[in-house]
């Protein structure tokens, strides 16, 4: 998925104080996405008072909806893109070669180290389409490698009370294979009608939990539906409520990222200057040029390439 704000201007960042209970609720916004069939997206990450939960860094959580995903070729850098879907069928194409069919449980994970481009579309015909893509911060020592894509299953686990997907890290014993550069976790939770379901997770973790339906409680604090709760570090279980309809969460943890970024449009760097680098070379190498041996290198693709958006007029400064 592309950032297709018309103007992804800088948000104004500082992490907020915790409440005494853990939890701290972090709304959604509402963004559209552009395009002739604009899909609006239910964006938690980032926002004014928190810019990362681990190294994760942007959620955009969308549907259930029947509709169809048009996203042209676009750009990434510095960052891994997380694609999980809770119904539909989105056909991924990279720079890299892949082509790949993003489907329920399954993990598509594309690491776009110095740079990748793809596009996402969906089936001809309008689907039911719902999910989640979510995007993970590259450390300094991952950030210039070689891009690459995955496909892989999720890791099924019974939990008491529910059912647990894991498609990144290790939670309730079970660990996905997908490569990742800092301590990680990503995985669906489904509760039961009425359960509780507690997992003991790592306390040098912080924890995000993503209410995509149910009436849901973490650690004892309501949830609202499409809003994330954080969870700080220092916690060692998450006790996940649901009503009467059951309920179907994602959790999303890591250590503290512990550097600053700087994120803009599609690209993740760490200065000003960087993120105009990035930009000049989608620019003349892929929108004005076609150069195929260019940091993005070329998507094969039936039209037209994303052009990124003028940049702001003040520096873009760091965060984190
Ligand atoms: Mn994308």
């Amino acid at each position: 998925m592309s950032n297709l704000e018309k103007d992804p201007h800088e948000l104004e960042l500082a992490d907020a104080p915790t409440p005494a209970s853990g939890v701290e609720i972090l709304e959604p916004r509402e963004v559209p996405l552009g395009g002739p069939r604009a899909m609006t997206v239910r964006r938690t990450l980032p926002q004014r008072g928190r810019s990362l939960i681990g190294a994760w860094c942007f959620i955009d959580h969308y549907g259930p909806e029947t509709t169809r995903m048009v996203v042209p070729p676009h750009p990434h850098t510095g960052l891994q893109t997380v694609s999980w879907l809770f119904s539909g069928d989105i056909e991924h194409r990279d720079s890299v070669g892949s082509l790949a069919r993003v489907r329920p449980s399954e993990l598509n994970l594309m690491t776009a180290g110095h740079g990748i481009a793809h596009s996402e579309v969906s089936s001809v015909q309008p689907t039911l389409l719902h999910g989640a893509q979510l995007w993970v911060a590259l450390p300094d020592a991952a950030r210039d490698g070689e891009p690459f894509f995955e496909n892989v299953a999720a890791s099924p686990a019974e939990v008491a009370g529910g059912r647990l997907q894991v498609f990144i890290g290790t939670l309730a014993g079970v660990t996905s294979s997908a490569r990742v550069f800092s301590p990680l976790l990503g995985a669906q939770l489904d509760v039961d009608a009425g359960a509780t379901v507690t997992l003991d997770v790592d306390p040098s973790f912080e924890h995000g939990v993503l209410v995509d339906a149910g009436d849901v409680s973490v650690n004892g604090t309501t949830v609202q539906p499409a809003h994330l709760a954080f969870v700080d570090t220092g916690h060692d279980r998450l006790e996940i409520t649901a009503g009467p309809e059951g309920a179907r969460v994602l959790i999303i943890g890591g250590t503290p990222f512990g550097e600053q970024i700087v994120m803009w449009w599609n690209f993740i760097g760490r200065t000003h200057d960087e993120i105009v680098q990035y930009r000049d070379d989608w620019q003349s190498q892929v929108i004005d040029g076609g150069d195929a041996d260019g940091r993005f290198g070329t998507v094969d693709y039936d039209g037209s390439a994303l052009p990124a958006p003028e940049l702001p007029a003040i520096r873009l400064k760091p965060r984190g």
